[in-house]
């Protein structure tokens, strides 16, 4: 994911794995195949119409801690120092995606 950086310090929020049922060991979306998109006839990925872009299941499990999402929105606060150049990129801060644990962070700096 990336985020524009308007202040060196930032607040954002991202996908991270349900406690509860674990993101990881659900069942997969059968549409995408966890991807979380699918081809459409004029071959453009688009967003899984049954997952909403989030690679599983849904309808076989049912959590009340994620909304049988098996991820949950987190709120996150970084600082990023002064001297950094820009993009920054941060390692595992980035939304969990299924199966691939959790992506980059991209920073880019506001215009
Ligand atoms: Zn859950
Ligand atoms: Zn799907």
């Amino acid at each position: 994911m990336t985020i524009e950086a308007k202040d060196n310090r930032i607040t954002y929020s991202r996908r991270v794995s349900c406690v509860y049922c674990e993101f990881d060991k659900l069942p997969c979306c059968e549409t995408c195949d966890g991807q979380g998109i699918t081809i459409d006839k004029e071959k453009i990925p688009v967003l899984c119409v049954k997952c909403f872009g989030i690679g599983v299941n849904t309808s076989l499990y049912e959590c009340k801690a994620c909304h049988s999402k098996g991820v949950v929105e987190r709120k996150e606060t970084i600082i990023i120092p002064l001297s950094s150049k820009f993009p920054v990129i941060l390692q595992d801060m980035g939304h969990h995606a299924y199966k691939q644990g959790n992506g980059k962070l991209i920073v880019t700096r506001h215009t």
